[in-house]
Order: structure tokens, then C-alpha cells, then sequence
């Protein structure tokens, strides 16, 4: 397979990203929708993940290698994916090298989404989410027309355990003290296109697909 990184700080707009660019014809591999998935479904891995994700902690690499090692080998050769939110440590990045060089796959380039934590913080605490049909809004910037109640549905909005203010800064502290030094990781290798992520999706779209070319 050929593969791209999705790399930045939570908030950042990866998962918007990656929505776009399945359109382009990539295919999406994100850890944190697997994690949830398992939380919803009760799995061991999920009643495992649940406490690490609730306190914005990173779930041990382990348990994030097995998943990611059987979902390489299972991929068709010749596709091209996308990571999103993987690999999060030295350790995950290392492995993901190793995986590679085995099958013979390639990763062409790891988009780095740049954006300050003001931004990052702001973007988090303010976001709501319709417990029903999982419309997103923001407090300030995109608000429901009745405060609390989804549009869509006019179901009730609630906010992710994982959006409140105490875990949203130890997210950014585990991001800058265990996720940042995949930056140099990756810039020792060249692969490492810097993305203002401060800017409108639209506009990081463009430069993204620019990028990829
Ligand atoms: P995300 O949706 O990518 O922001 O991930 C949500 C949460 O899932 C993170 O805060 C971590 O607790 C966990 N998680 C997702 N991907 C990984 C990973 N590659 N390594 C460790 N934990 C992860």
C-alpha cells in the first residue's frame, strides 16, 4: 500500500481532513473511531481504552500496534491510506516503519497540521454534539438556532467527556510531550509537509492537496 500521515494536535481538523480526502480516493484509518467503536461494542480492547481516552491519556502502545499490525497486513496492495491519529509515539512511529519495509509498502508523506493552542483549546471546550444523530455544532461559532438542541433532530446536544477543559489541556500536554517529536521523526526523513491549520478547511484542503499533488 501507499500511505499518508495525518499528523497535528487533537482539534487540529484531522478527522475534517481525512473526510475530504476520502473523497479523493483514500482510504481512512483512524484509531480513535476504532477505539470508540470498541468502547461501543464492549470489546476487551474497548473496556481497556475507555479510562486512557476519558482522562485524554494515550492508550498503551501495545494494544494500538496489534490493531494497526493486523490492519496492514489485511489491506490491499496497491490502494493508497490514509493514518489518522496513528501512529502518537516513537515507539507506534518505529513499529509503523518496520510494518512497512516488511510489505513492501510506502509512505509517500505525513501532513503536519500546525495550530496554536489558544485556537486548539477554544475549538475543543466549545464543541457540542447531538447525542442522537452526532451533528457537531461550537458554542460561538456555530451554534444551534435553540441552545442545547440539535437541528437536524432537535435531539439533545451534550459535550464529549473528552472536550472538558482539564482534558483538553492534559490532551495538549500529552500531544506536545509524547506526539511533537514526530515531527523531527519524520522532517530526519524529508517526508514532513507543515499545513497552517489555523486557516479555514477549504484553504487547508488546497494546500493539502497541493502537497500530495
Ligand atoms: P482521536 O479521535 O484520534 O483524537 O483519539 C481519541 C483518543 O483515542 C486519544 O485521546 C487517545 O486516548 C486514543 N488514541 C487514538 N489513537 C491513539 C494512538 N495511536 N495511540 C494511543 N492512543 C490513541
Amino acid at each position: 500500500m501507499n500511505a499518508i500521515i495525518l499528523l497535528g494536535p487533537p482539534g487540529a481538523g484531522k478527522g475534517t481532513l481525512a473526510e475530504a480526502l476520502v473523497e479523493d480516493g483514500y482510504g481512512h484509518i483512524s484509531t480513535g473511531d476504532m477505539l470508540r467503536e470498541a468502547i461501543r461494542q464492549k470489546t476487551p480492547v474497548g473496556l481497556l481504552a475507555q479510562g486512557y481516552m476519558d482522562r485524554g491519556e494515550l492508550v498503551p502502545d501495545d494494544v494500538i500496534i496489534d490493531i494497526i499490525e493486523g490492519l496492514i497486513f489485511d489491506s490491499v496492495a496497491g490502494k493508497k491510506f490514509m493514518f489518522d491519529g496513528f501512529p502518537r509515539t516513537l515507539v507506534q512511529a518505529e513499529k509503523l516503519t518496520e510494518l512497512f519495509s516488511k510489505t513492501g509498502s510506502c509512505l509517500d508523506r505525513v501532513v503536519l497540521l500546525d495550530c496554536p493552542d489558544e485556537i486548539i483549546f477554544s475549538r475543543l471546550t466549545g464543541r457540542r454534539v447531538c447525542k442522537s444523530c452526532g451533528a457537531v455544532y461550537h458554542v460561538e461559532h456555530k451554534s444551534p438556532t435553540e441552545e442545547g438542541v440539535c437541528d437536524v433532530d432537535a435531539c439533545e446536544l451534550y459535550q464529549r467527556d473528552d472536550d472538558s477543559e482539564e482534558t483538553v489541556r492534559n490532551r495538549l500536554f500529552v500531544y506536545a510531550s509524547q506526539t511533537k517529536p514526530l515531527v523531527d521523526y519524520y522532517d530526519a526523513k524529508g517526508l514532513v509537509s507543515h499545513i497552517d491549520a489555523a486557516q479555514g478547511i477549504g484553504d487547508i484542503l488546497n494546500q493539502v492537496l497541493q502537497t500530495l499533488g
